[in-house]
């Protein structure tokens, strides 16, 4: 299959460099180039003659630009396969523009981060066709180690944006009560101990515990470096809360945790540290 690949960055250039072991792979990227990809001077180029094109991009807007470069160019029946995690409407956009040139699209943002991506276990939450899925179902295989259709475009980055929500909450109230069972006098030890098997549990205790040295390693035992870095969690969460907005449902918890995580990078020391970082932001503070 010739694939294009455009972004490659952190997360896009391992994602194409596990392509390339069993497919033709173009790059293209304003800035990253990767080894052992070969890279062309423009998305267009990188477009043209792929059966699938991959987009790994920053957000909605630069979606967007490239979209008006590579469908018109891009072959007839070939797939736009956006695998960044952006805002749904633009998701929605770029599959209806898609349509109106004759491709077929996919949206399928990612868990799993920068480990996840090398390693090829990557998991995608996908919105598009049947056919269009099953089409670049054999790149997510090679990708990652699960694909989940989850109905038609947008889908794929409305499960993402849920998902990240529920885990800037869980990680916001695991960090808290770190804290609070600090002061109460409890080892960090003993409280993993009874919180990862109890119904406190969740993926942010359980498999990125952030107190150092308790758990499973994770950005905590490297002083917080990401990982994932708590400008994408705010991103995320500014994305949840955009969603909820258009649809009129009402998140408090996912607008306290965006309002705490653009605290913490806006205004504290939070940008450039793991979004895991919160468990030290609350041991430096009291109530007030
Ligand atoms: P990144 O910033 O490392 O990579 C983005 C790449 O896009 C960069 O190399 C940049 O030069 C390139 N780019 C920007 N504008 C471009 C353009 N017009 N044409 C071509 N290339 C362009 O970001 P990343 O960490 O690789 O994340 C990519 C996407 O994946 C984001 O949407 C992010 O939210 C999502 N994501 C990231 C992680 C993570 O842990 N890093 C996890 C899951 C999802």
């Amino acid at each position: 299959m010739k694939i294009g690949f455009i972004g490659l960055g952190n997360m896009g250039a391992p994602m194409a460099t596990n392509l390339a072991k069993t497919h033709d792979v173009t790059g293209y990227d304003t800035v990253a180039k990767p080894d052992g990809i070969t890279m062309t001077d423009s998305a267009a180029a990188a477009a043209k003659y792929a059966d699938v094109v991959i987009t790994m991009l920053p957000n909605g807007d630069i979606l967007r630009s490239v979209v008006a470069e590579i469908h018109a160019v891009m072959k007839p029946g070939a797939v736009h396969l956006d695998c960044s995690t952006v805002d749904v409407e633009s998701a929605r956009a770029v599959a209806a523009q898609a349509d109106s040139h004759g491709l077929q699209a996919i949206d399928a943002p990612v868990s799993g981060g920068i480990g996840g991506a090398q390693a090829g276990t990557l998991t995608f939450m996908a919105g598009g066709s049947e056919e269009a899925f099953a089409a670049v179902k054999p790149l997510f295989d090679i990708m990652g180690q699960k694909a989940v259709h989850c109905g038609p475009a947008g889908n794929g980055q409305a499960a993402k944006i849920c998902n990240n929500m529920i885990l800037g909450v869980t990680m916001i109230a695991t960090c808290e009560a770190f804290v609070l069972a600090d002061k109460l006098g409890l080892g960090r030890q003993a409280m993993f101990d009874v919180v990862s098997t109890s119904s406190g549990s969740s993926w942010s205790m359980n498999a990125y515990c952030p107190a150092p040295g308790i758990g499973p390693n994770s950005p905590a035992d490297n002083d917080y470096k990401p990982g994932f870095a708590a400008e994408l969690m705010l991103k995320d969460l500014n994305l949840s809360q955009m969603a909820a907005e258009a649809v009129d449902s009402d998140t408090p918890m996912g607008q306290a945790a965006r309002d705490l995580y653009a605290q913490f990078v806006e205004k504290e020391d939070g940008k450039g540290r793991d979004f895991s970082a919160m468990l030290p932001r609350f041991q430096t503070r009291g109530r007030t």
